[in-house]
This record gives C-alpha cells, structure tokens and sequence, in this order.
C-alpha cells in the first residue's frame, strides 16, 4: 500500500471529530505531497530546518505542527510558518514563543507538553507541575499567545494498562485546567495524544488530536 492508501485506511477509521496530524518528518516531499492530493492538510514535524524547508515547498494552505522539542535558538525561525506549536516545555520557551509572536505581529496557538510516560529522557511538565504553572497571572502576561491544550506521549510499552493509564493522565490534567485557569476560555480544547501504535487507545481515553507518522508515511530513515 502507498501513503494515500494508508491514509485514507486511516481516516476511515478516525472519529469524526479527531483531527489527524500527519507526522511527515524525515519523509520526503513527495510522500507529503501525496498525502496532500489525497486531503491531508495538517502535517507534523520535529525540526525547525526540515519544516521551514517543506513549508516554502508546499502548497500555503498547509497547516504546520511542530511536534518536537524546540530549541529557543529556532523558535524566530519557525515562528512565520507554524500553526500550532505542541511542545512547549518550559515557562521560559513559552514566553520566547510570545514575544516572537509579537514581534511578527501575529498570533500564535501553542499545547503544554506534559510528561507522564515512563522514559525519563521525554521533555515537559508533570502534571502537578503544570498545574502550577498555569497561573491567571501567567495566562494574562501572554499577549499574543492562545494556550489551546495539553499534548502528551504514552509510555513507550507492550503493556497496554500502563499506556492507557498514561492518557487518563494526560486527559485529566487538561479537565482540571479546563474546569479551573482555563473555564473561561473556549479556546483551550485541544488534548493530541496517541501516534501509530496506540492512537486507538488514546482515542478511547479522550484524545481530541492524534499525530501519526509511521502508519502512513512508512519507517523513517534517520
Ligand atoms: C514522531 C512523532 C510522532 C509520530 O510517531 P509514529 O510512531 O511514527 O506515528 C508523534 N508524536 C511525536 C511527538 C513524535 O515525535
């Protein structure tokens, strides 16, 4: 099967109401492109060269995730062409990410990285830290930011408990900060969770966005 194949095999079994981001990253443009021809417009990647470089390859109205951990050196670089940013992992690179923003006149949609999964070497915030981080004050201080959600990764593990407890997790924490810092934001609606081998289950605890590469563009080669 090709990438649109896949693609649509996907999407046929997506809930409504899921958005699928096609992790396109170190895949070539051709592969995105016809991803592109067969619908798909929102596309993941993890590093700024490789994004700013698809970006002026394809066509405008792609929409550009940035999925990977970001450098605050790369934020300038991205800032012209991304969408939504998924990984801010740190109240400093948040900050950095606004006044960027600001500085190119335009607005900005970002999700807070939590980390629940097992792996130690994975970035973001724990739950509890998250909590406490997001202030009203820390909110109001963003001009030019939109806080849209959480984003998280399971454990990297066969055992599908431990996964599925890792989304509940994931899924939580954004109700607590929704029914709380968030309630009066409308804005704050996005949990992406889940990639190729355990989208379904993320869907099944609540997942509003899933980012899946493998499972439609093939093994990367690094
Ligand atoms: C690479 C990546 C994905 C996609 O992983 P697949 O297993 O290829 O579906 C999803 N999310 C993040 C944060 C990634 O880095």
């Amino acid at each position: 099967m090709g990438v649109r194949d896949r693609l649509l095999k996907l999407r046929g079994s997506v809930p409504e109401g899921v958005e699928l981001v096609a992790v396109s990253k170190f895949h070539p443009l051709e592969s995105l492109r016809e991803a592109y021809d067969a619908g798909q417009r929102a596309f993941g990647e993890s590093r700024a060269n490789e994004l700013c470089a698809k970006a002026v390859a394809m066509p405008e109205d792609v929409r550009w995730h940035f999925i990977g951990h970001l450098q605050t050196n790369k934020v300038r670089q991205i800032m012209p062409h991304v969408s939504l940013i998924h990984s801010i992992d740190s109240e400093r690179l948040l900050r950095l990410v606004d006044s960027e923003a600001g500085r190119l006149g335009r607005k900005v949609s970002v999700l807070m990285q939590l980390h629940v999964a097992r792996e130690e070497t994975k970035f973001g915030f724990t739950p509890e830290e998250l909590l406490t981080v997001m202030t009203p004050d820390m909110i109001n201080g963003l001009g030019n930011t939109e806080i849209a959600g959480v984003m998280g990764m399971a454990s990297n593990v066969d055992d599908e408990r431990r996964v599925r407890e890792d989304f509940r997790r994931i899924r939580s924490t954004f109700d607590s900060l929704k029914e709380g810092v968030f309630r009066d934001c409308p804005g704050f609606s996005i949990v992406s969770m889940g990639m190729s081998h355990d989208w379904r289950i993320a869907v099944e605890e609540g997942a509003g966005m899933i980012r899946v590469g493998t499972a439609i563009f093939g093994e990367r080669e690094y």
